[in-house]
C-alpha cells in the first residue's frame, strides 16, 4: 500500500495542499483518475477527503505555482 503517491507521479497529477494540516501528501482511492466518478481524493496525513470541485480547483492552483517556479536547474545551464 506504498505506491498512492507513485501512481499520482506517475500520472503527472499534483498532489495539492490540504486545507486542513497544510500537507501536500494525497491518497487516491477508487481508481487511477483523481477525477474520475467514484475516485476518491484524501489526505495522507489527516485523513481529509477532497470534494472533486476542490480538488480541481487545488491541482489548477498547484499546478499554476510550479510552472511559475521552473524547478529545474539543468535548464538553466548554459
Ligand atoms: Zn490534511
Amino acid at each position: 500500500m506504498s505506491n498512492a503517491a507513485e501512481n499520482l507521479m506517475s500520472l503527472d497529477i499534483v498532489p495539492v495542499r490540504c486545507p486542513v494540516c497544510g500537507e501536500a501528501q494525497n491518497t487516491l482511492d477508487g481508481g487511477s483518475d483523481p477525477i474520475a466518478p467514484g475516485a476518491r481524493i484524501g489526505c495522507m496525513v489527516c485523513g481529509h477527503a477532497f470534494e472533486a470541485a476542490e480538488y480541481l480547483q487545488l491541482s489548477i492552483e498547484r499546478r499554476a505555482e510550479l510552472d511559475s517556479a521552473s524547478i529545474d536547474p539543468k535548464a538553466r545551464a548554459n
